[in-house]
């Protein structure tokens, strides 16, 4: 059934919190439905960053002066409030990284010599480079095979395939929980439970996941769990890898140098308790900061409305795309996110984005990052309109009729 916009949400107020929505490009006002690359960010983070280079800013952990101890708390407190975010068990299983690629990488560098060659890695067809390519370098170190799940018409995981492919040799199994080019939301439950039955490990890649749904982890019953700050609100830079105190532990470091260490000799080193391990050299204390500050706005508003008003945007833009000659949809699981992939028969994805940026409306055109999921559908690349919750039902009529123009232009 189609969601319906709820009068009590109240976009305008919503829309006054990001300064950037507010600016005309090409002279017309920006329509951003450009939201699964990245979000844009609310006045509140932009201002913590500037206060912390204002106010707290220095080198954290063992400074005793004011300033180190005010930038260490500011840090371990934005440490503390994603662990609750995710309902983690323990902060020290929150890893601060870059974002969803670095997480992955750490993970798949680190497991290295747990991995041997009779073992299997499964991932799925709609994986994003940053979750195949980590797998792959993986496997040609240690000789493990990468298996793919693979996936249904709608763009959904076939988990019928996925009972026959799943065995002992199995070590690891990571998947996307939101597709970023079909907008899919994966069963990860139901494969994760497959996974554990098999003793294999599982990361769930959560990138476009965090900003759209209520996580948690221990519920999720993941091994790892990976996101990145900028598509919830956040700075760039700045992103997590969450995982099982258990299977950190068994980890070897991904990064060697300062603040992972416990003691130095030249002889010999002993690595730093978790999470410090994994956290070589001075990290982003401002990422930190903007990213607990995205997650405080988060809490400051309705999620639960403003999750509803992003689906109701899917699914009017759905039924208006629908109605344009020659369209394909690429993507039509059942459970979705709002967000709608589609091509328009003959005609050149970047040609119609570029037309679309005629009239300020920004969406991404392209493989997504998802090479081998265009070479599954037989297409290059997809126009990918993505929403958020201070997008609005006039921008994508206005969408629809740049579309017409771009349709007519082009025929
Ligand atoms: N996974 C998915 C599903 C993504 O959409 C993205 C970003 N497009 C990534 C991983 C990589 O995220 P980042 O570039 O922030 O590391």
């Amino acid at each position: 059934m189609n969601k319906e916009f709820n009068k009590m949400f109240d976009v305008e107020t919503i829309r006054s919190d990001f300064p950037i929505l507010n600016q005309e490009i090409n002279g017309s006002p920006l329509i951003y439905f450009d939201n699964a690359a990245s979000t844009q960010k609310p006045k509140s983070v932009i201002t913590s960053i500037s206060n912390y280079y204002k106010k707290d800013h220095s080198n954290v952990h063992r400074g005793v002066h004011s300033l180190s101890v005010r930038a260490t708390e500011a840090y371990e407190e934005s440490r503390r409030s994603i662990a609750q975010f995710i309902n983690a068990a323990h902060d020290y299983e929150i890893i601060l990284t870059k974002g969803s690629t670095e997480s992955i990488n750490l993970v798949a560098n680190s497991i290295t010599p747990q991995i041997n060659k009779e073992d299997e890695i499964l991932i799925t067809t709609m994986e994003h480079h940053s979750n195949i390519v980590p797998w792959q370098e993986l496997c040609i170190r240690t000789g493990a095979k990468l298996k793919v799940i693979p996936i249904n018409t709608n763009g959904e995981i076939d988990l019928n395939a996925l009972s026959q492919l799943i065995n002992k040799r199995t070590r690891f199994v990571s998947l996307v929980h939101v597709s970023n080019t079909l907008g899919t939301i994966n069963p990860v439950k139901a494969v994760i439970e497959m996974a554990k039955s098999v003793n294999a490990y599982t990361l769930i890649d959560g990138a476009q996941a965090v900003a759209h749904m209520d996580i948690d982890v221990q519920s999720l019953d993941c091994d790892f769990y990976v996101f990145s700050g900028h598509k919830l609100y956040g700075p760039t830079g700045i992103g997590v890898l969450y995982g099982k105190e258990e299977c950190l532990q068994s980890l070897t470091p991904y990064q060697y140098g300062g603040e992972m260490i416990l003691k130095v000799t030249f002889e010999e080193t002993t690595y730093n308790e978790l999470p410090h391990k994994f956290e070589a050299g001075t990290p982003n204390m401002a990422g930190a900061v903007g990213l607990r500050s995205a997650i405080d706005y988060l809490g400051s508003i309705d999620l639960d409305m403003a999750r509803n008003h992003e689906m109701a945007l899917h699914d009017y833009a759905l039924n208006q795309l629908l109605l344009i000659p020659n369209i394909e949809i690429i993507g039509t699981a059942n459970n979705k996110s709002a967000i709608i992939s589609f091509i328009i028969k003959k005609l050149h994805p970047h040609d119609i984005g570029t037309i679309l940026n005629q009239k300020a409306v920004a969406v991404r055109t392209g493989h997504h990052c998802t090479m081998p999921l265009m070479d599954h559908y037989k297409i290059s690349g997809t126009i990918r309109a993505s929403f958020s919750f201070y997008n609005t039902k006039d921008e994508v009529d206005v969408m629809i009729e740049a579309l017409d123009m771009a349709i007519n232009m082009l025929s």
